[in-house]
């Protein structure tokens, strides 16, 4: 039986906003990741939800190297591409 590979392939050229959901009051904020952040936001990722004001989960702060790494790579991000685990499907 011949097996077709199917992968999804996603270069960081095609990839911007970062959306992070708020399990408390279900909404969900999308960050831009080729945003600038000006004046008193020292930081990409908020702390807390801005809907409904509960702190998010601390880990979520690690946004924050995801959008230095971006932005440092953005000159190459043309040659990066991210890939998940490959799917069998039977051909047809
Ligand atoms: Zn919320």
């Amino acid at each position: 039986m011949l097996l077709m590979r199917k992968q999804r392939v996603l270069s960081i050229a095609d990839f911007r906003y970062v959306s992070i959901h708020c399990v408390h009051c279900n909404s969900t904020l999308a960050l831009d990741l080729e945003g600038e952040i000006a004046g008193r936001r020292a930081y990409f990722t908020p702390t807390a939800c801005s809907v409904c004001g509960h702190d998010f989960d601390s880990a979520l702060t690690n946004l924050n190297m995801l959008n230095q790494v971006y932005k440092k790579l953005s000159a190459a991000k043309n040659a990066i591409t991210f890939s998940g685990e490959a799917e069998n499907e039977p051909a047809e």
